[in-house]
C-alpha cells in the first residue's frame, strides 16, 4: 500500500492534497462532528454543533457562541503531527502545489506549508464586524478584551471581534474557492485524506479534478473510495509519515 502511494507520488509532478478533520485529531484536535463532540455539545451547550457555529447563534446569543468556540473549537497550543510535516516536505520537494483543507487551526502553515487553500478559513484571523480592525488569537481569550467575560469588542470602535472563518449558514469566500478549484484542475494526483467527503462542499470540489490519479486516506469508508485507484485505511499521520521519508 505504501509503497503503491510512494509510486504514485514519484510519477506525479502536480499534487495536491484534500484535507480534513482526520488530520487534525492526530494532533489532539477532537473533531466537533463527530460522535463524541455532538454528544458534548449537546450536553454542555444545549445544541447541536451546527447550530452552535452558526451565523445566528453568533448574532442572538454571542455569549454562548463565543463560550463554546473558545472551548470546542480553538486549540492554541496544538503542533503539527507527520501528516502536515510530511506535506510540508512533499512541498518543499516541489512536488506538491497545494494544500487544500477544511480545517481552521493553521497547523499546515505551522509545518512550512506555503501554500495552503483555507475553505473554511482560519483561527488565527480575527476581525472587528463594525470596522474591520484585525486581531489576534490571544487578543480574543483575553479577558479584558471582552464584554460578559467571553465577547471579544474592538479597543478602537466597541465592534463585536469575530473569528474570520466560515460559519454555518455562510457562504465560502468566492476567492478561496477559485482558488481551489484552479488547484484541482491544474493537479495530476490528488491525495485526499483525514475526511469523509460529507461535509460541503468537498464533494462537489473534487469534481473539478481531471487529473489521472486519486489516493484517498481514511480511517473509515467514504462514498468516493470507488472512484480512487488506491485507497488506504490507516493513519495519515503513519502513512504520510512512512511515504515522504
Ligand atoms: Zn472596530
Amino acid at each position: 500500500m505504501f509503497k503503491q502511494l510512494a509510486d504514485l507520488i514519484e510519477g506525479s509532478n502536480n499534487i495536491v492534497f484534500f484535507g480534513g478533520a482526520g488530520v487534525s485529531t492526530e494532533s489532539g484536535i477532537p473533531d466537533f462532528r463527530s460522535e463524541t463532540g455532538l454528544y458534548a455539545a449537546q450536553s454542555v451547550y444545549g445544541y447541536a454543533p451546527e447550530d452552535l457555529v452558526s451565523y445566528t447563534m453568533f448574532v442572538r446569543e454571542p455569549q454562548l457562541f463565543f463560550r463554546y468556540y473558545k472551548e470546542n473549537l480553538v486549540a492554541r497550543d496544538a503542533q503539527p503531527n507527520p501528516a502536515h510535516i510530511g506535506l510540508a516536505k512533499l512541498e518543499r520537494g516541489g512536488k506538491l502545489k497545494a494544500v487544500i483543507t477544511q480545517n481552521v487551526d493553521g497547523l499546515h502553515q505551522a509545518a512550512g506549508s506555503k501554500n495552503v487553500i483555507e475553505l473554511h478559513g482560519s483561527n488565527w484571523r480575527q476581525y472587528c464586524v463594525s470596522c474591520g480592525e484585525r486581531y489576534t488569537l490571544d487578543y480574543i481569550f483575553d479577558e479584558a478584551s471582552c464584554r460578559d467575560e467571553v465577547i471579544p469588542t474592538c479597543r478602537d470602535c466597541g465592534g463585536i471581534v469575530r473569528p474570520d472563518v466560515v460559519l454555518y449558514e455562510e457562504s465560502l469566500d468566492s476567492n478561496v474557492l477559485d482558488a481551489a478549484i484552479a488547484a484541482l484542475l491544474a493537479a495530476d494526483l490528488l491525495i485526499v485524506g483525514g475526511t469523509s467527503l460529507a461535509v460541503y462542499p468537498a464533494a462537489g470540489l473534487l469534481a473539478y479534478f481531471n487529473g489521472d490519479n486519486i489516493a484517498l486516506i481514511n480511517r473509515s469508508v467514504t462514498p468516493f473510495d470507488d472512484r480512487a485507484q488506491l485507497v488506504i485505511h490507516d493513519s495519515i499521520g503513519e502513512v504520510l509519515s512512512a511515504v515522504v521519508s
